[in-house]
């Protein structure tokens, strides 16, 4: 008995869907939307039609210029919300995903979609079909890859305050006079290690501190002729001092081989017992052996620390050279990143750690006001090429060299 009587209803429905579906197809073919119109349009009662609603209209096209310069669906919702836009029953039309809906519908260029087929429309478009084509590309979710790009100091910075990483965002902002849409970068505190007082730095600011912080460890042209020409000079008389320091290890490597030999001498004489031989051998042997590690040494780190050096000037000439030209198609990051390392951003002033053997001796005096080098005098810059030599020397060496006079 059921069954019959889902039977006979399901036979009713099925009869009805297709009156209605005979009325729909005569519609789709003059190009006529069979359903309830989209927001920003309306059923004409009279033609039976769907007009535009000028009232609404203009809010739909606002919304496809936004996405089109860069905005997404939140910043529409939000300007839907201040204008307080609802459709024609009076309900609020400011929901995200209506909104997205009205941003995906081709409707508004001229084409409806209608059980899954799409129709050429009769009702005027409200925007162009290549309007929102772009907006369909500016909705498709984007690779982190080309987002991060944009970011150029992201996990560069550490927060001066807490110590948490500096994060980087994308602010929108919509000129509502100028009908201008603009995007700023911004770098904040991640607030990863708790709470923390740290404010917003724009990436304009941010960049601008960099390239000032680079000014300090500009080495000009001039000055970096002569880092070249006294760190040669440098090189050539350690050149010098070390062939003197071989010479004279050479004396003692000789001077430990004829011990051995007298000991040797003196154990077949049976003047040295066997235990004392075995004892003053290997301690002899010991010394042989740290003088020619020694000797080895000086002869492959002798001017180990000129090529750095070289590297140093460079560097810091390049830097210069940006600095002037205010060329900002570099990666302003890399650069830094080559001067100095332990970035922290403090009430929005960043603070550069410059790397020993070269960059830290350039920056000028604390207190100073002056970032350029200029003010420095030629002994001044002598004594940098001095220092930062010795320092690179040190950086380099690495095998700790004992005390070598030869005793016993
Ligand atoms: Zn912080």
């Amino acid at each position: 008995m059921l069954s019959i009587a889902f039977g006979q209803s399901k036979y009713y429905v099925d009869n009805l869907s297709e009156n209605i579906k005979r009325g729909n197809r005569q519609k789709l073919r003059r190009g006529e939307y069979p359903g309830k119109a989209p927001f920003g349009y309306v059923n004409d009662p009279i033609t039976r039609g769907v007009i535009i609603d000028r009232k609404r209209a203009k809010f739909v096209k606002t919304a496809f210029e936004m996405i089109a310069d860069g905005k997404n669906p939140v910043d529409v919702r939000n300007y839907f919300l201040a204008e307080k836009v609802c459709d024609r029953r009076g309900l609020s039309a400011t929901y995200y995903d209506r909104i997205k809906r009205l941003l995906n519908n081709t409707f508004y260029y001229g084409v409806f979609k209608f059980n899954g087929e799409f129709y050429e429309g009769k009702q005027k478009p409200i925007i162009s079909k290549k309007l929102f084509d772009k907006v369909q590309q500016n909705l498709k979710p984007r690779k982190l890859k080309s987002n991060k790009a944009n970011f150029e100091f992201l996990g560069l910075m550490k927060c001066g305050e807490c110590g948490s990483s500096i994060t980087a965002e994308i602010h929108h902002k919509f000129y509502k006079r100028k009908g201008r849409h603009a995007e700023y970068i911004y770098y904040r505190c991640s607030k990863k290690k708790g709470s923390c007082n740290q404010k917003y730095l724009s990436g304009g600011i941010l960049e601008d501190q960099i390239f000032e912080n680079l000014k300090k460890v500009a080495l000009p042209n001039s000055a970096a002729q002569k880092f070249k020409i006294w760190a040669n000079e440098d090189a050539q008389e350690e050149r010098k001092l070390s062939a003197g320091q071989i010479e004279i290890l050479k004396v003692q490597l000789k001077e430990a081989e004829g011990k051995i030999d007298r000991l040797l001498e003196g154990y077949l004489d049976k003047i040295i017992d066997p235990v004392e031989y075995q004892k003053k051998k290997n301690e002899l042997l010991q010394m042989k052996v740290t003088i020619n590690e020694k000797i080895k040494e000086i002869e492959r780190t002798g001017n180990n620390w000129l090529e750095p050096f070289l590297e140093f000037v460079e560097t810091a000439s390049e830097i210069e050279k940006i600095a002037r030209a205010k060329k900002k198609d570099i990666s302003l990051r890399n650069l830094v990143q080559s001067v100095g390392s332990n970035f922290f951003l403090t009430d929005r002033q960043l603070a550069v750690n410059f790397k020993s053997g070269g960059f830290d001796a350039l920056v000028p005096p604390a207190g100073g006001t002056r970032s350029s080098q200029f003010f420095r005098s030629t002994l001044d810059w002598r004594n940098i090429v001095r220092d930062v030599g010795k320092i690179l020397q040190r950086q380099t060496e690495y095998i700790y060299i004992p005390n070598l006079s030869p005793q016993n």
